[in-house]
């Protein structure tokens, strides 16, 4: 059970970064991901797209369904999970080859990983409460990767800071000693 990976470890795509805004297909050919040149994607047609194609790493490449649906304004999509799951996102795990839903890769969230009794947990239970605030308050998303806070998290930390919460810039700097050693 504790050989899955957190949630919060995981690479994922969204019909978003691989559609352009609003889902729509504008890119030719083969493309490389932003900030993972690791990660290459194709349409089986540019106009009116059915299918996308990943590969990771020159591997294989995944075929998903494209599934755009239209919205009051413009177009979104889903991408089809091998399982059939309408995905909003499909995750990468890390040095995994296969993008997949959160429920095919098993992924969990934290907190119910670590045993919050331990020192370390009871930062990570102080970080989650933190970042349910964040993400509801600055739409902040993840706040790791690979193993460092995230920008809009340390930012967030900044403001943090400036307001007072000391014992929560403490608490990440702990949680990164921790994670770190
Ligand atoms: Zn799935």
């Amino acid at each position: 059970m504790n050989n899955h990976y957190m949630i919060e470890e995981c690479f994922f795509i969204t019909p978003r970064n691989v559609g352009g805004r609003f889902g729509h297909v504008r890119k030719l050919g083969i493309n490389e991901l932003e900030n993972r040149s690791d990660i290459s994607y194709w349409f089986d047609d540019m106009s009116e797209p059915t299918c996308l194609f990943v590969s990771v790493n020159g591997n294989e490449p995944q075929k998903f369904d494209w599934e755009p649906v239209d919205i009051t304004f413009g177009e979104t999509a889903y991408i089809r999970c091998h399982c059939g799951y309408r995905a909003r996102k499909l995750y990468l795990p890390p040095n995994g080859k296969e993008f997949k839903c959160r429920k095919c890769h098993k992924l969990q969230y934290q907190l119910t990983k670590f045993n919050r009794h331990s020192i370390a947990g009871r930062s990570l239970y102080k970080m989650n409460r933190l970042q349910k605030l964040a993400d509801s308050r600055a739409n902040i998303g993840r706040i790791l990767y690979n193993g460092n806070y995230t920008k809009k998290f340390t930012r967030f930390l900044g403001l943090c800071d400036r307001a007072g919460l000391e014992s929560i810039v403490r608490g990440a700097k702990d949680l990164k000693t921790l994670m770190n050693g």
